[in-house]
């Protein structure tokens, strides 16, 4: 009898898994969705970047704070964030909060980060609307999200595609061989993320800006993985995260 592959460290086809790109509309999408995957994934020696499209700059609770200083604070916040996750590079593209649209921009410079990272994995929002969780639905992540799968199939593979990235960058065309899906609203895939729990809790208190007035957050967080772990079969008492994972080569 063969085992299967740890499908966190192999793709569905076998491919070893040693880089990962998320793409997310703003700071702190990638924690609230799939925090506890990337230290997960960062344990297992796995290299991961973070793409944010936007700044986060229409986000924040606290009116004293200057609009101006946002996109500062935000950054700083997801680098803090990454860091509890194992995540040092963090490249920011400054997209406006709250106006994104799938362009041929967009879709170029996400195409570049893939030639640059060359993920074997990408983690991206669900372009289609989930009707039954309405807020994972943000029209950035779906624009987010759909220009990520636009770039990853067929851009960034395409030597002929946005040209100036190979001409002018010598960026060669990559083959991204899965996409993970976050906030789907038909996942095929449930995580366990127990054991990574307080490192999911500590990167999303790291968006303090975001976070620190929900005196709640550790019950939902615990909630809504806990609903996951049951919708996926996984034992009582266990947290996962869900996605829809999608062969893309
Ligand atoms: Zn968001």
């Amino acid at each position: 009898m063969t085992e299967t592959p740890d499908p966190l460290l192999f793709t569905a086809s076998g491919v070893p898994i040693e880089r990962v790109l998320a793409v997310m509309a703003h700071p702190d999408d990638i924690d609230f969705g799939a925090g506890g995957t990337i230290r997960a994934l960062t344990q297992a020696g796995v290299q991961v970047s973070y793409c944010l499209v936007t700044d986060g700059d229409a986000g924040g609770f606290d009116p004293t704070v200057p609009r101006s200083e946002i996109p500062r604070i935000r950054q700083a916040e997801q680098r803090a964030a990454g860091a509890i996750l194992g995540v040092e590079d963090v490249i920011f593209l400054g997209y406006r909060d709250g106006e994104l649209t799938v362009s041929h921009e967009l879709r170029r410079d996400i195409s570049r980060v893939i030639r640059q990272v060359r993920p074997q994995r990408v983690l991206l929002q669900s372009p289609e609307r989930n009707w039954a969780r309405i807020q994972a639905s943000h029209p950035d992540h779906m624009a987010a999200g759909d220009a990520a799968i636009q770039a990853v199939y067929p851009d960034a593979r395409n030597p002929f595609a946005h040209p100036s990235l190979l001409e002018d960058e010598g960026l060669e065309e990559w083959s991204v061989p899965e996409v993970w899906v976050l906030a789907s609203p038909t996942p095929n895939m449930w995580l366990d993320v127990t054991d990574h729990i307080d490192f999911k809790l500590a990167a999303l208190r790291a968006h303090e800006s975001q976070t620190s007035h929900m005196d709640d957050l550790d019950e939902r967080i615990r909630g809504w993985l806990g609903m996951w772990a049951q919708q996926g079969g996984l034992p009582d008492g266990r947290l996962a995260e869900a996605f829809m994972v999608v062969a893309t080569a």
